[in-house]
């Protein structure tokens, strides 16, 4: 690779020091391939000097997947950008893993296609870091997350070999080895290429905005709505704080004396969509909604979509710092989990806010604060440990989209058994033999049998 693609000045290495968590690391080269043989070529180099590497996408992960540990090398994959084939009738796209998300659906909109999976950072994050950490978004409710939606991948390994995990075929028999390597967070090798699904645009849409004097009102509705059969393309939540910093920021028309709101979205043939709504509109006011907003025209609906979509950047104005948490509970569950996250928040002086994929069960406390106070950081990490305990407690998991990385890596054994952490050590062993692929991500030290037991807290940082 040539002096454009390879860089190593110590300020832009700080550049590639972490994603958009909190974890800090170290870079000691950070490079841009350009093609699937400078990928391997770059991978084998790694190895020759027994450096390991970590795929970097956009670096809008959450959880500190593509944060270099051990001076790693930082591979930024974000120049291998081109869509390569688009089939309109097999609604396939072979697409290069630095495309952005939402440049895919943008690509394909005069087909009447679009990618489904949408993070709310979707105008940022690659393809290639959605399949990474197996990415969600508000329409994965109804379509799936990422998962549902890759066919196949050309992968580089950790010794740089070439290898198509998956295929085109309907029933692929065998192993899915495209299954393990999606959400892998960069451990299993880096993709390369990336085959995806299309799916068909709704011939009718209807945006719901229903609000509430009560979070508990509002998250019993979510419950209730899938319990009459309905699942929405769309389930979302937002509290009364997050709800008035949005309507201050973009003037979404969201209630600013409401406790709670939900946006809900329905698609289908215009029959069903409408019947639906009428269901949803009677399940929100049994449920003790004061009103039910429905909208119907495409500017009607963007609005109501451009506040929630603005939740992140309005925070900025309260504060300079967040921390936004990502565990997932049993929908049935939301009700006493919200209000365990407001008293772990109170019990540690906090401003938290929620804004989530309530159909899901995926929750996202977000505390909002400004790092310089003396002594805020610690009390925000014990928060977020009252946060996961109480998740898990309610029989809930760690995370519902930005994956483990490193933020959550030490709480893998609360959630599994050494045995289970062992035979997810072999797995990815099977994958990357030497351990070059973004090590210490995922697994915490000792899952593998026979390993000392715990390391030593920060020690990648
Ligand atoms: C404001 C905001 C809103 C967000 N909303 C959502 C949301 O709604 N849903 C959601 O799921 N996430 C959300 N996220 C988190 C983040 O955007 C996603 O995790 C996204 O998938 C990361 O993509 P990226 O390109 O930035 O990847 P990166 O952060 O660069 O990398 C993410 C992980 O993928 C690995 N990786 C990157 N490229 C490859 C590759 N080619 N092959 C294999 N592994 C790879 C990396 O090593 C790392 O482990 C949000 C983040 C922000 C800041």
């Amino acid at each position: 690779m040539g002096r454009v693609r390879v860089r190593a000045e110590p300020l832009e290495l700080i550049l590639y020091q972490s994603d958009a968590g909190t974890a800090r690391g170290q870079a000691s080269v950070v490079c841009f391939p350009e093609s699937i043989d400078d990928l391997s070529f770059a991978i084998r180099a790694a190895n020759r000097h027994r450096v390991s590497f970590v795929a970097r996408g956009s670096g809008t992960g959450l959880a500190g997947g593509a944060t270099p540990v051990a001076n790693s090398l930082v591979i930024v994959m974000t120049r291998m950008n081109r869509i390569l084939e688009v089939d309109p009738v097999g609604r396939v796209a072979w697409v290069e893993p630095g495309v952005l998300n939402l440049d895919l659906t943008r690509s394909v909109r005069h087909l009447g296609l679009h990618y489904a999976p949408d993070p709310s950072s979707q105008q940022a994050c690659t393809i290639g870091g959605n399949v990474g950490t197996n990415a969600g978004g508000p329409h994965c409710l109804s379509a799936g997350v990422t998962s549902t939606h890759v066919l196949a991948a050309d992968v580089v390994l950790g010794n740089g070999e070439i290898v198509r995990l998956g295929g085109l075929e309907p029933d692929a028999v065998g192993y899915d080895l495209r299954g393990c390597f999606v959400g892998s967070e960069g451990t299993m090798g880096i993709a390369a290429s990336i085959a995806v699904r299309l799916t068909p645009d709704p011939p009718e849409t209807r945006t719901l905005l229903a609000d509430f004097t009560s979070v508990d009102a509002a998250a019993e509705t979510v419950s209730g709505i899938i319990a009459e059969g309905i699942v929405p393309a769309a389930l979302e939540m937002m509290d009364a704080p997050i709800t008035r910093l949005v309507e201050e920021f973009v003037g979404a028309g969201y209630p600013l004396d409401a406790e709670a709101v939900l946006l809900i979205e329905v698609t289908g043939l215009i029959g069903g969509v409408d019947a639906e709504v009428d269901a949803i509109r009677r399940v929100a006011l049994e449920h003790g909604a004061r009103q039910v907003k429905v909208a119907i025209t495409e500017q009607d609906r963007m609005l109501l979509w451009k506040g929630r979509k603005s939740a992140f950047g309005a925070i900025a104005k309260v504060a300079p710092d967040y921390y936004l948490h990502d565990i997932v509970v049993p929908r049935t569950r939301l009700v006493e989990v919200l209000k365990r996250v407001y008293e772990i928040a109170a019990e540690q002086d906090l401003l938290v806010m929620n804004v989530f994929h309530a159909g899901d069960g995926n929750l996202h406390p977000l505390f909002v604060f400004d790092g310089s106070e003396p002594g805020i950081w610690e009390r925000v990490y014990a928060a977020g440990d009252g946060i996961v305990q109480a998740c898990l407690d309610a029989g809930g998991v760690l995370s519902g989209e930005h994956g483990i990385g490193l933020e959550k890596r030490d709480y893998m054994s609360l959630a599994y058994s050494a045995d289970d952490l062992d035979a997810q050590a072999r797995l990815r062993d099977a994958f990357d033999p030497d351990g070059f692929a973004n090590p210490e991500k995922i697994l915490p030290a000792g899952s593998r049998c026979g390993e000392m037991k715990r390391a030593p807290e920060g020690t990648w940082i």
